[in-house]
């Protein structure tokens, strides 16, 4: 811990344990030391390269206006353009964004993409506005950040509170603002686009996609059939909702599920496509019909095999993480877990399964629907299929590989599949100049 101390001093940080953004650096450090990553790295990557911060006016559809403020953090491009989500949420600070850039340069690192990380984010609850005030407010915001993205610069993509819907028209405005002989190459400036509009086949499931291939290659060696499993879920959002399809179709049984609007069971087994339908026509699971509401309480104290956080960040603190009933906890969203609560986890021989590693697949698709704009090519679904299964599938040997070799836990093990990857490309590169 000293050392990480000492990088914390060098930037002049004090830490906060309870900030996200010291707890994921203070992951990555670690990390960092267990593979002996040259001591400059460590001070390198412990802080992004740009934060862009932006606040702009937009009208509402009364006629009045409201200022809004936008992130964009750009972590590290040593392995290639920055990569990151953008989120729409009213609660999401600078220290979050820097956060989650950082687990995109670790992400695009393990999955080995030519990417490095960023994230963005807008203070705003999507769910107050309208459609128009929402599509006014992504193009200015778009506007706002000017040449900051770009397709061979920085390219966003979908996150908490965003959808194709949003990244078509942030496409359509940098397109519009680009020199117009160069503009087809500008729909290269966002992924996650609908598939009418540059947009990928296999795009909208790839993460749970993702999560599912990852659970294929680890978890019949922790003596889990995925056919006969039993599985939780917090969010069912993109993320939580295709999960839970593709598992059920695998034959694992959804028994209980937790989301912004309530929580609810089902010991029999959730139908998880009448849900999705459910969800998507009411925007929450509260009131489906085809399972009991519960209290949260229940949801966490609910026995399965894998419990699977699909939502939010430091959703599981200690006082959850006493009381979870599984055997696996699989970090589909990102660094759902807080340290305080991964060490009671640990303690209880709960194993965790990183958000690095889990949740990698939506940006593996994404980069596929970034060469296919650049080639001007649409692939067809198994082929990308085919090839995400191969990332994850590597990606996850990757993993496992590093637990062996530093006898460490998976999520450190994920850090230091990636950091010795960052490592390799500085030491050909060198730090400029
Ligand atoms: P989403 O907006 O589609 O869904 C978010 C879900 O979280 C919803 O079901 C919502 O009800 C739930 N939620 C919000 N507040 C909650 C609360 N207080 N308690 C319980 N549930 C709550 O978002 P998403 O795209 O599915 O992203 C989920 C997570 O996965 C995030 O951590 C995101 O960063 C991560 N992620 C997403 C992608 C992607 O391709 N969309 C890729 C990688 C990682």
């Amino acid at each position: 811990m000293a050392r990480i101390d000492d990088v914390f001093k060098q930037l002049e940080l004090a830490y906060q344990p309870d900030n996200i953004y010291f707890q994921t650096i203070g992951s990555v450090l670690h990390a960092a030391e267990t593979c002996a990553l040259p001591e400059q790295l460590h001070l390198v990557l412990a802080q992004p390269k740009n934060e862009i911060m932006v606040h702009f006016p937009v009208m509402m559809d009364d006629g009045s206006y409201r200022l809004f403020k936008g992130y964009r953090v750009q972590h590290n491009n040593v392995l290639g353009p920055f990569k990151g989500g953008i989120r729409y949420h009213h609660d999401v600070s600078l220290d979050h964004v820097k956060a989650l850039a950082a687990i995109m340069t670790m992400k695009c690192a393990l999955v080995r993409l030519p990417y490095g990380g960023a994230k963005g984010a807008v203070r705003i609850d999507p769910r107050a506005h309208s459609a128009g005030e929402m599509m006014r407010m992504t193009r200015r915001f778009t506007t706002a950040l000017g040449t900051n993205i770009g397709p061979d610069y920085d390219i966003p993509a979908p996150d908490v509170g965003t959808t194709s819907q949003h990244m078509a028209w942030m496409a359509d405005t940098y397109m519009n603002l680009s020199d117009p002989h160069g503009r087809t190459r500008g729909l290269g400036v966002v992924t996650g686009k609908p598939i009418e509009f540059g947009g990928s086949h296999g795009r909208n499931k790839a993460t749970g996609q993702g999560v599912v291939y990852v659970l294929e290659e680890i978890v019949p060696e922790l003596g889990i059939p995925l056919e006969t499993a039993t599985f939780s879920l917090i969010g069912y959002g993109n993320v939580g909702s295709w999960t839970g399809r593709l598992l059920a179709q695998k034959g694992a049984k959804l028994k209980a599920v937790l989301d912004h609007t309530g929580a609810i069971h089902n010991e029999r087994g959730i139908d998880a496509e009448a849900l999705a339908t459910h969800v998507e026509k009411t925007g929450g699971i509260a009131g489906f019909t085809g399972a009991e509401a519960i209290t949260t309480q229940q949801f966490h104290t609910t026995k399965v095999d894998l419990y699977i956080p699909a939502a939010l960040e430091q959703m599981i603190d200690q006082h959850t993480a006493k009381i979870i009933d599984c055997k696996v906890l699989v970090e589909a969203a990102n660094a759902p877990v807080t340290p305080a609560g991964e060490r009671v986890l640990i303690e209880r021989g709960i194993e965790i399964l990183p958000a690095i590693l889990c949740n990698a697949g939506g940006v593996t698709v994404s980069y596929f629907e970034w060469k296919q704009n650049r080639q001007a090519e649409t692939w067809d679904s198994d082929v990308v299929d085919d090839l995400l299964k191969k990332h994850m599938v590597f990606a996850a040997r990757r993993t496992k590989l590093c637990a062996h070799k530093y006898e460490c836990g998976m999520r450190t093990a994920s850090y230091c599949a990636a950091l010795d990857y960052i490592g390799r490309v500085y030491a050909l590169r060198g730090i400029f100049p």
